[in-house]
């Protein structure tokens, strides 16, 4: 599986769009690593999760051919991840020839429901799915189970457990805080050979508890490992960073190393199981 990660910010991107805080003005300056767009996941170069508002430079910066794509699956409705408005642009006024397959897209209801009065009144060449907490289904070859995330109580939010053919799993745990007792006794059911989570609050603790800081990283892969999970290398990556942490993607970098998790990057590339 290999897993490119296109966006590593939070909803406000970073620099964020009218911030003018220490690490913003050094994003500003010196960007490189210390520039992030919103998230999104490319795995495989044909199942993508998230379509942000970022993604028609993604798809620049990445040299992404949206056409080819077999599944688009979605998080939660929040528009760092959801932007319906871009989708239109699949429509019969905005291309050449339309998709010869509708794509499919899967998602929680609020999303589908967002998308299906635009799909039908535009006729849309994308395939509605709304998916169920805990029941799998098989999305471009992939076996997704959608797992309750604690985000933001007034919508649904998923995170995935993802699984190749070859058996692969991965977590993709964005967006989230500590999840809820359920979620970790569903766990229990797997072996994962890569954690993706988010890292929003970096070095602040408390505040918001629908997501996580670095201390919560850390207790996550703690948690994981005490419970034979993962393996004491299987690979976790951290992103969904927000610039109020008040980190550098180095001082990122260096705190998440201490427990030898990755402070990803935009572009950073995972690839397990190959
Ligand atoms: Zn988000
Ligand atoms: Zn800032
Ligand atoms: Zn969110």
């Amino acid at each position: 599986m290999r897993v490119e990660l296109l966006g590593t910010a939070a909803a406000e991107g970073w620099p964020g769009l009218f911030c003018d805080c220490g690490v913003c003005a050094h994003a500003r300056v010196h960007k490189g690593k210390d520039v992030r767009t919103r998230s999104s996941l490319l795995i495989d170069r044909c199942l993508k999760i998230d379509f942000p508002p970022d993604t028609f430079y993604h798809t620049i910066a990445y040299n992404i051919e949206l056409r080819t794509l077999q599944a688009l699956l979605f998080t939660h409705a929040h528009d760092d991840h959801f932007c319906p408005t871009e989708l239109q642009y699949s429509g019969v006024h905005f291309v050449s020839k339309l998709l010869e397959r509708p794509l499919p897209v899967y998602g929680p209801p609020e999303v589908i429901e967002t998308l299906r009065p635009m799909q039908q009144k535009s006729a849309l060449p994308l395939e509605l799915h709304t998916l169920c907490v805990w029941k799998t289904e098989t999305i471009a070859g992939y076996e997704v189970t959608p797992i309750r995330a604690h985000h933001d109580p007034t919508i649904t939010c998923f995170n995935y457990v993802l699984r190749d053919a070859r058996g692969t799993t991965l977590l993709y745990a964005s967006d989230t805080g500590w999840y809820d007792e359920e979620t970790w006794s569903f766990l229990l059911n797997y072996k994962l050979d890569a954690v993706i989570a988010e890292c929003t609050k970096g070095p602040i603790e408390g505040d918001y508890g629908g997501h996580m800081s670095i201390s919560d990283v850390v207790k996550m892969k703690q948690w994981l490992l005490e419970n034979g999970i993962i393996r004491p290398d299987t690979p976790i990556v951290a992103t969904h960073f927000s610039h109020n942490g008040g980190f550098t993607h180095a001082q990122l970098e260096a705190a998440l190393g201490k427990a030898q998790i990755v402070a990803a990057y935009d572009g950073y590339v995972l690839s397990v199981g190959q």
